[in-house]
């Protein structure tokens, strides 16, 4: 009998020793559960990253960090002790291969992108931007990007306990870089969530809240308590998504007495007001998973909130194969009851080519993961279009494979569109990686670098 693409196999999750690196050696289990001694301890530079990892870490490595955070990283670096401890997990540092498995590793390569790991040739694409989805072009207030026509995105902090290295909201999210600059907000946060709220209570048409940042677990427990004890006074809201990537990164946080006596007020008002709250995640790599992983996500569960789903990014060299996607899937939704979602296609922020995948790609990728998992729980692979929003792969209404343009339409106006009769006829593009297009496309978009031809290209934007 012919072997399966893809043979299921279950596995034990498994919390990898954290003693194995030289600077937690003495780390107690105690400390390693407390989320201040998390919040503490996270490295933010390389300084520590060569505390943590002691003579182990080569010096080629480091010096390959450096160049990248001076002249490539659009996220400054925050790691917590829970998700360094998830890279490399089987090897000490003082091992033999230690620095090459680091090189390797799918959580180091985009919590600790280093200057090898980039395009030289097009470290981004020429229609690569910050805000690359404009949505504060789309903010009908500060921080409530009004896209869809019943759905909101409140970005309520610009923090979170971790920054990864491909942040689509790079131009708001966590500290300055020497090549980026962030953008401020102007409003006071108290003010700014009151008039999100205003907004809201004046706009039934929404029904449905995305709570972001940033990460929910940045926002002090009782203001996000208050935010969306509010959110739920008004009729209208019917559906709030709270996203926390510290969930993965930071469990600790959301297994607190705090946080889960919270969640559990919050869940008791949203069951009696028929309203959903489902926490929405971001976990990328299987193993990321942990049992302390798992235990939060079903503390979120047990306080009878709706769901707890994932959203991941596919990343080239993270999760780019069937295997590593249905892998991740399979733990997501038998040892941590957590709903494989939606995985997204990399952002076309700056200098992030090395990670994007072709569409093409992401479309076999959608077929090869098809038929294992059970229908609700396949995750769709998704292509969020600037100007448009989030489309399956599949829904490409052209595809020029040659210069690496697909064209999208839609069916409801954004925000920008209110009054413009044409938004639902018009084409919108999005961009493969140059570096992957055969010869022919590559030629073309040297050639128009080198012309400085205008970005139209038969789309609108
Ligand atoms: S957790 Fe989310 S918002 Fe925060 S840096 Fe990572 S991708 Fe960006």
């Amino acid at each position: 009998m012919l072997e399966q693409p893809y043979s299921y196999q279950r596995r034990e999750l498994h919390e990898p020793d954290w003693r194995r690196f030289p600077g937690w050696s003495g780390v107690t289990e105690q400390e390693w559960a407390s989320p201040q001694w998390q919040r503490a301890h996270c490295v933010k530079n390389i300084r520590q990253l060569r505390q943590v990892l002691g003579d182990g870490l080569g010096e080629a490595f480091c010096a390959d960090l450096e160049r990248d955070q001076r002249e490539r990283a659009t996220m400054s670096m925050l790691i917590p002790p829970q998700m360094v401890n998830t890279m490399v997990p089987g090897l000490a540092p003082s091992s033999a291969g230690f620095t090459e498995a680091l090189y390797a590793d799918p959580v180091r390569r985009y919590m600790i992108p280093v200057f090898s790991d980039r395009r030289t040739d097009w470290p981004s694409h020429p229609e690569a931007s910050r805000d690359s989805l404009h949505e504060a072009e789309m903010w009908a207030v500060e921080g409530l990007t009004h896209r869809y026509p019943t759905k909101v995105l409140a970005e309520v902090l610009p923090t979170c306990p971790q920054y990864c290295g491909h942040c689509t909201r790079m131009d708001l999210v966590g500290n300055p870089t020497p090549v980026v600059a962030k953008h401020k907000f102007g409003l006071a946060r108290d003010d700014r969530l009151g008039a999100m709220l205003d907004y809201l209570q004046a706009t039934p048409g929404v029904r449905d809240v995305v709570v972001s940042g940033g990460d929910v677990a940045n926002l002090p427990w009782p203001r996000l308590e208050d935010f969306v004890s509010k959110l739920m006074e008004i009729d209208s809201i019917r559906d709030i998504r709270l996203a926390t990537k510290a969930l993965m990164g930071l469990p600790q946080y959301w297994l607190s007495d705090e946080v889960r006596a919270g969640m559990e007020r919050l869940a008791t008002t949203a069951r009696r007001r028929d309203v959903s709250i489902a926490i929405h995640t971001h976990v990328n790599a299987a193993q990321s998973l942990t049992p302390a992983v798992a235990r939060a996500a079903k503390a979120m569960l047990d306080t009878g909130i709706r769901d707890v789903r994932n959203q991941g990014v596919l990343m080239r060299g993270v999760n780019d194969s069937p295997a590593q996607l249905l892998d991740l899937s399979f733990a997501l939704l038998d040892e941590a009851r957590i709903m494989p979602y939606y995985f997204y296609l990399c952002d076309m922020i700056p200098n992030s080519e090395h990670w994007r995948l072709t569409l093409g790609e992401a479309q076999q990728l959608q077929h090869k993961i098809m038929g294992y998992l059970p229908g609700f729980a396949t995750p769709r692979i998704i292509c969020d279009v600037p100007y448009v929003g989030k489309r399956w792969v599949h829904q490409v209404s052209r595809y020029d494979t040659v210069r690496g343009i697909s064209y999208w339409t839609k069916n409801y106006r954004t925000g920008v569109e209110t009054n413009d009769e044409l938004a639902l006829d018009r084409e919108y593009s999005y961009y493969d990686p140059i570096y992957r297009l055969p010869a022919e496309g590559r030629d073309w978009w040297r050639s128009r670098a080198a012309q400085e031809i205008p970005a139209a290209v038969g789309a609108a934007h």
